[in-house]
């Protein structure tokens, strides 16, 4: 399950603060030297563990913490809510004002971009919203077919030049036909490489040049830890983004991604996926996340 290791390591060391009558700096302190090193095995950015630990630290030797009746308590709490600062604080949601409104989906190969496109059409149609999907990942085989068989299984549109056209035009025609038959909301999937490459990057902007996207969402395999961040870091320097996806949060992944994108990009963490299931996608929630981790 994921977090399953930070979990219990933050739960052991903040344990020992639980019922505590009296709490001192001395208590804090090795209770954080703990929860930094579980942050650091967890694969917590180590700039993003530091500037946690010394918020924290900060909060609970304050007297309102110190004097309390419940200072281990008080302690848990301040954990708890700098964890959910740390992943957004509040749940960010996708700005889909325009008619229709248009969301680039983007990222590496695997992540799970076509998977994740599929999801949130069937997300946005649970909302009563008219999705449309375009496939306009031309370069990883098979793709087109996988989203089309998606889209048949969830009953939305998908609208395909196979993989021989240019991916501008297939976003752009897609699009225009999404407007002309009434849909609100276009999802454009595209094409991913193994690495991040100038080639892809270049695609990718003249897409969103032409169909001026409203949202612009990086699709990022969560169990890829500090790699998942460093892509993230990538893309929002090239792309602008309005929100990232984490997937396969159903694995066993540590939480470094989870716990550090929003900081080291302060782009938000807007879905999670939860499986391979078309409705395993989840709005990320910080609070439910961090106290899901504290148990
Ligand atoms: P793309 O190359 O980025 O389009 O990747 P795909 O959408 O084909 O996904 C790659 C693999 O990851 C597929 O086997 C998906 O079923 C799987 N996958 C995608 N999202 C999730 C998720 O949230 N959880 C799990 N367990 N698997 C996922």
């Amino acid at each position: 399950m994921a977090f399953e290791g930070l979990s219990e390591r933050l739960q052991s060391a903040l344990k020992k603060l639980r019922g505590k009558g009296k709490v001192n700096e001395a208590d804090v302190k090795a209770v954080m030297r703990e929860v930094r090193l579980a942050l650091l095995e967890a694969d917590v950015n180590f700039k993003v563990v530091k500037e946690f630990v010394s918020r924290v630290s900060e909060r609970a030797v304050g007297q309102e913490v110190l004097t309390s009746l419940t200072p281990g308590q008080q302690v848990i709490k301040v954990v708890n809510e700098e964890l959910t600062q740390l992943m957004g604080g509040t749940q960010a949601k996708l700005s889909l004002d325009s008619k229709p409104s248009v969301i680039m989906m983007v990222g590496l190969q695997g992540a799970g971009k076509t998977t994740t496109s599929g999801k949130l059409a069937h997300h946005l149609q649970k909302q009563h919203k008219r999705p449309f999907l375009v496939a306009g990942d031309v370069y990883r085989p098979a793709a087109i077919r996988q989203l089309e068989v998606l889209g048949e299984s969830i009953e939305i549109p998908v609208f395909s030049l196979g993989d021989k056209e240019d991916p501008v035009k297939i976003a752009e025609q897609g699009v225009a036909q999404a407007k002309e038959e009434g849909h609100d909301v276009v999802i454009v999937d595209t094409a991913g490489r193994l690495h991040v490459d100038e080639t892809m990057m270049d695609e990718l902007k003249a897409i969103r040049e032409r169909v001026q996207p409203d949202e612009v969402l990086l699709v990022v395999d969560a169990m890829t830890g500090q790699d998942a961040v460093n892509v993230a870091e990538n893309f929002n320097r090239e792309m602008n983004l309005t929100g990232v996806v984490l997937t396969k949060l159903d694995g066993d992944t540590r939480g470094g991604a989870a716990l550090s994108v929003k900081s080291v990009t302060n782009c938000p963490v807007k879905f999670a996926g939860m499986g391979e299931k078309v409705d395993a996608l989840e709005p990320f929630h910080p609070e439910r996340m961090a106290s899901r981790i504290l148990g």
